[in-house]
Order: structure tokens, then sequence, then C-alpha cells
């Protein structure tokens, strides 16, 4: 049976194919998968927003050891070899390290992944009443397609902090007792001017306001009785004001947990999976992580969906600042230098979601370099725009080295591009970090329906993109 023609061995031999993750594992690592994605499903329920989700993050390094740098720097604790450290810049972004045998100079191993997620925020002065409805104005946040907020049930997620300095967390719509809000549209009898706009104007921004309340106040003395009612309600409630909006961040977000999906419950479906499915799996691996040889680093940033601007952002000189106090707690004598070097000779995933190849869609992505669902974690070369522009190209030295990790580790991986050349494309953190002198390469899980209220992943994806990283930090 062995008589295998010399051209089928040659081919065997010399050509490449991406393995589907389902066809290649054993049972036992089937299981895991199963096991990961109740953990992954978990992290996405609690962290809706992102401080929700840096909240769950430094909630988990705690109870894994980890300590603030605030600590370690008001004590003068002096840090060793093995020693974990997280530093939480504003409750939106975290940064988690486990001090590795060599010294920061030499580099560390970073896995960058962003918070933030695509949603609609409420304007600073939400509130009014038109038509005997009370609703509230908001802007969105992210690449949405609008029309996909409309009709479907939505919770509001936001932090008050009141004129006396107290501050309120706000979660309406995700217990199943709550009420959910919704953005209303337009009956098919009626729409026939709006269903001949173009798809991106059917729906205004201006337009995407949220239904949230018609009981009026009793009292006829008075005119906006249906504001004052919601107004009343919040008050009885959270004991806010209208004012308190001015300085609130309210978030808007799909209602609900995440769910499996699909008859053979392989998926995922769920809100903000771009870009908290890399969040998770490298938060899941870094969390494994005991006396790496380099210092091993989780960076979890925000503000990267509208372009790594801002105090927050991978773009704010936060992961810097908190390197040179690492070196300043690790080091005899503090030197920009060494600052410098430990930043240069760091390597970087730069830990991102992109497009699966969708069969509805079959045009956008070329089939030879997409990537797929179910075939890995999937590394990029290059991302952005037109003739590569704002990429982080990856070096050709630095790709394989990555490739003899993963593949020496079992880690399935698939290589993928944005999408078809001059279809047009977008970036990452991953730049950003490279402006430092380190190595970078885009390394993440591609989804279905990417920016819609809910995503799609494969378990067997995110499986591997944490297999793939606790390699990396492995290595
Ligand atoms: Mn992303
Ligand atoms: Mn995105």
């Amino acid at each position: 049976m062995d008589n295998k023609s010399k051209g089928k061995e040659l081919q065997e031999t010399l050509t490449h194919k991406w393995k589907n993750v389902w066809e290649v594992i054993d049972n036992e690592e089937k299981d895991k998968i199963f096991q990961v994605s109740e953990e992954y499903k978990d992290f996405l329920d609690k962290g809706k927003t992102e401080r929700e989700a840096a909240e769950e993050i430094i909630r988990l390094a705690s109870k894994n050891g980890y300590i603030p740098i605030e600590e370690a720097i008001e004590k003068q604790i002096k840090l060793t070899p093995g020693m974990k450290i997280y530093a939480n810049n504003k409750n939106k972004a975290v940064a988690l390290f486990v001090l590795g045998k060599e010294k920061l100079e030499k580099g560390m191993h970073i896995i960058g992944s962003h918070l933030d997620a695509p949603r609609l925020d409420l304007k600073q002065f939400p509130l009014y009443e038109d038509s005997e409805l009370a609703l509230l104005k908001t802007h969105y946040y992210g690449g949405i397609k609008k029309y996909q907020w409309v009709t479907l049930p939505l919770a509001l997620h936001g932090v008050v902090i009141k004129e006396n300095g107290e501050k309120i967390n706000i979660v309406i719509g995700e217990d199943e007792e709550d009420p959910v809000f919704f953005i209303t549209d337009l009956l098919p009898h009626l729409a026939k001017d709006q269903m001949e706009k173009k798809m991106g104007e059917g729906i205004t921004g201006e337009g995407l306001n949220i239904l949230i309340g018609s009981i009026p106040y009793n009292d006829d003395e008075i005119s906006e009785k249906i504001k004052l009612n919601v107004l009343k309600i919040l008050n009885d409630k959270y004991g806010i004001k209208e004012e308190d909006f001015t300085t609130a961040e309210f978030e808007v977000v799909p209602a609900g947990k995440s769910r499996d999906v699909g008859i053979d419950r392989s998926m995922v479906g769920g809100y903000g999976q771009d870009d908290r499915v890399c969040a998770f799996t490298s938060l899941k691996a870094i969390l494994d992580v005991e006396n790496p040889n380099k210092t091993a680093v989780a960076l979890f940033v925000d503000k990267e969906e509208i372009g790594s601007v801002g105090n927050t952002s991978m773009e704010s000189r936060f992961f810097e600042n908190t390197v040179s106090e690492l070196i300043g707690l690790t080091e005899e004598n503090y030197s920009e230098l060494i600052v410098k070097r430990a930043l240069s000779n760091s390597w970087v995933l730069s830990a991102d979601t992109l497009g699966a190849f969708d069969p509805n869609y079959p045009e956008v992505l070329d089939k030879l370099n997409a990537p797929f669902l179910g075939k890995g974690v999937t590394i990029l070369k290059y991302t952005g725009v037109r003739g590569k522009g704002g990429s982080n190209d990856a070096n050709s030295e630095y790709l394989s080295k990555i490739r003899k990790i993963f593949n020496d580790n079992n880690v399935i991986w698939q290589m993928g591009e944005l999408g078809k050349v001059d279809q047009g494309g977008g970036g990452t953190i991953a730049y950003i970090l490279a402006n430092y002198g380190m190595e970078v390469v885009d390394c993440g899980v591609a989804l279905l329906s990417v920016h819609a209220p809910y995503e799609i992943a494969s378990k067997a994806d995110v499986y591997m993109a944490y297999k793939g990283y606790n390699a990396f930090y492995r290595a």
C-alpha cells in the first residue's frame, strides 16, 4: 500500500497545505479547545467595554500573584526574576510583566492587543423628549456599519463621576431581569426613499438615537414630562441628575451574552471579539508563565479603533514610562540607554483580528493568501492600504523565528492578509511598537463579521492563538 508514485512523493515533500485544526488534533486537545472556549465566553461577557475588560484582567492578574507597579515603587521593592507586576493606565489599558531571568536590557517578549471595540457612545448632553418619547443621542465610536445597530437589543454601560467625586458604575441591560434599549428602524411599507439610498446612507449617525422611555411624569404644570420621568428613575436608582451626563462615559453595546454558534458548537458568536479574542488569549498565555528567560509582557491598550490616539492608546508614552520604572527598580544605576535597549531588543506579536474568508463575499479576498476559520492562529507579514501604506512589514529574519517557534510547539497557524490588493485595508498597533526598533509581526485570530454587533470566531483558532502566544513567551 505504501507504493506512492514519484510525483505524489515529490508533491508531499515540496508543496505546503494549511491544516484544518479539527482534522489534525487528538481528542485530548479537542477537549482543551472546548474548555478554553468556556473561559473565553466568560471573559467576553465580563468585559464588554474597555474599562470592564481592564478590570477583569487586573482581577485575574492579582489572583495570580501580580502586584501593582505603584506598590513596588512606593516600597522600593527590588525586583527579581520571576516577579509579576502590573501597571494600570487610567482603568482603560493594562500592562502585565513577568520578569525574566535575563535582564530587561536584553529585550522583552511582548504581546499587544486592544481592549476597545466599535460601539455607540452617548453624547455629553444626550437626553431629550420628542413626540411623547424619551431618547438618547449617540456618537458612534470606531468603524461601524450603522444599519447593523438598529432594532437590536442594546445595553448601557457607563461610569458617572458626580460633582462630589463619587464614582458610580452603571450597567443596564445585561441582567435577564433588566430592561434593554433599542434604536428604531422604518417599516418597509414606508421605506421607499430609504431603500433607494446607498447602504452607508440609509441610516445616519444622527439618527442613531436610543429609545429610553415613554411614561410621562404625572404633573400638569410641566412640559417634557417623559424626559423628567426618565431623570427621576435614574435619580432614584443612581442618585444622578442631567448635568452628570456631561462628565460621564456611557457606552451602548449589544445586550446579552456570547453564544456557541453552529450545530457542532465549533464557533463563538459575541460582541467585541475584535480584539478581546487576542486580549483573552494573550492574558491566558501570560498567566501560565513562570520564570521565563526573557521578560514576558502582555499589553492591553485602548483607542485602537480610533487610530491609537489619546493617553490610553498605544501612541501614549505609558508603556515606555512603565518600562523606565521597571529599569529603575531592577538596575543599580538607572540610565535612559538601558530603557532604549530594553525596548529596541524586544520581540512583539501585535495581536489583532482580521477578516476570515467568507463564502458569502469571496470577491474581497485572495483565496491563496486569505485566512480561513478553523485553520489556526493567523500571521500577517503586513497590513496597510494600497501599496502597503501605513504597514509594519515584518522582517523575514523575525518571521522565520516565529514560524520555528510555532512549528516546534505544534501550533497550527496560517498566513493571512487583510484583503485583496486595493480592496481596502487597515492597520494595527504594530507600527507604533516597531518605531522603537522592536521586531514586530501581526499575529491574531481571523473572524467572520468583523466589527458587527456579533462577530464570529472559531474555537479552534482561539485555542491555537493561546497555544501560539504561550510558546512565544516560553521561547
Ligand atoms: Mn482590532
Ligand atoms: Mn477593529
